[in-house]
């Protein structure tokens, strides 16, 4: 027995000095089958700098900076974000590159991260101005561009992919606008349901222009055309309010500090993996769609984006949402529900979790980043994905045409 132990020690021992045993940092994780949250304290993996979140495959900065977060950092908010965003973008990494077994991510150059950055994305010149309407409560994924020669010698700049977390912003959902009568009544809840759904629909279509486009219609062309992982949020808590049409039932303030919310970080990662053939430049109900599949894959929870003490109290993302179709899932302004997820999730029940990865996954060589819709686009891609990576293609074809008419198409 006293050798046994001898030997164990001498392997612990040997071990150990091997090992390199990195700085370890407070994060934020869910518990497993709950989306409940608590804080623990894990250490940063593949870390290049010894004093700072510059890692193999992230750097860590804030706003504009070009110096990564340093351990020493003295706003304890910013250490904490900084190792959340750290930890939670290489489990993304460590997610794609071994269960998915994706090539891009395993050859992705580094990924710049910016924390509370506030500035637009700029196409030609990187950040816009910074007094030029500033972004807060979301998060997005910028590609790899460079500044044209015209523009002049002190706007000049290149970059790689990067992941930018906005600064959170408490916003009164009364600024939103009024709520506006309540046509959905106990006596509606008893109506059909594809009736229900339909003036559910409407009813959303018609809160959407009333309180979420007066306060975003001015913003200029190319951020809207980036997608957002925070408006959906936003989103939520509108379709949420209609669903029960009552003010008493919405939150009074709207916050969301993307960088603290994990499935967020999975999503922005998944944008831009999904890049090789969907550009992350265009937000729409299936771009979106295919990014929340995988976010939701990799935290293994039915709902996702669940509100974090604090940090978010925005209504989460369910893969069993069980509305059906209707043509209201196609408009761009839905890209933030969680429709096309739950369409996602169907096939992977259907087709078991890892055939139906493998097909989600090699669905979006069949889809075109801006015209693909739901019920047309993304149903045929998965239909022609399955016939390159099903066992029994036309088995499993049959499966999916009744599971998509189950989903009312
Ligand atoms: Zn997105």
């Amino acid at each position: 027995m006293k050798m046994k132990l001898g030997l164990a020690l001498i392997s612990f021992m040997a071990c150990s000095a091997f090992a390199e045993v990195g700085p370890s940092f407070k994060v934020l994780l869910r518990k497993d089958g709950s989306y409940k949250t608590y804080y623990t304290k894990v250490e940063m993996p593949d870390l290049e700098s010894n004093n700072s979140f510059d890692g193999k495959y992230f750097k860590v900065v804030k706003g504009k900076d070009k110096e990564a977060v340093s351990f020493d950092e003295k706003d304890e908010l910013l250490l904490l974000k900084a190792a959340n965003v750290y930890y939670h973008l290489n489990q993304a990494r460590d997610f794609w590159v071994n269960q998915i077994q994706s090539e891009k991510a395993k050859t992705l150059p580094k990924v710049t991260v910016r924390l509370d950055i506030f500035n637009q994305y700029d196409e030609l010149g990187h950040f816009a101005h910074d007094n030029r309407n500033p972004q807060y409560n979301n998060a997005l994924s910028v590609p790899e561009g460079e500044t044209p020669a015209w523009v002049p010698g002190e706007r000049q700049d290149k970059w790689g992919n990067e992941i930018w977390f906005r600064p959170k912003k408490v916003i009164s959902t009364k600024e939103l606008g009024p709520m506006g009568p309540n046509p959905l009544t106990v006596g509606l809840m008893a109506l059909e349901q594809p009736l229900l759904s339909y003036m559910q629909n409407q009813f959303n279509q018609r809160l959407m222009q009333q309180f979420f486009y007066p306060a975003y219609v001015a913003r200029p062309l190319h951020e809207d055309l980036i997608r957002y992982a925070g408006t959906f949020a936003l989103m939520k808590v509108i379709m949420y309010g209609s669903k029960y049409a009552d003010s008493l039932f919405i939150d009074k303030y709207y916050y969301l500090d993307t960088a603290m919310i994990p499935e967020i970080a999975y999503h922005e990662y998944s944008h831009l993996i999904l890049s090789d053939y969907l550009a992350m430049s265009h937000s729409t109900p299936v771009n979106e769609g295919m990014a929340d599949y995988f976010a939701a894959v990799q935290s293994k929870k039915r709902k996702i984006y669940g509100k974090v003490s604090g940090f978010s109290n925005s209504a989460p993302k369910d893969t069993q949402e069980k509305r059906l179709y209707s043509h209201w899932d196609e408009s761009n302004r839905y890209a933030t529900a969680d429709f096309t997820l739950s369409v996602l999730w169907d096939v992977r029940e259907t087709l078991g979790e890892e055939v139906g990865d493998k097909v989600v996954y090699q669905a979006r060589k069949y889809l075109t980043t801006s015209t693909s819709t739901i019920s047309h686009g993304l149903l045929k891609a998965i239909l022609k994905a399955c016939d390159d990576v099903c066992e029994y293609p036309r088995r499993d074809k049959l499966k999916l045409y009744s599971t998509f008419g189950r989903k009312g198409f």
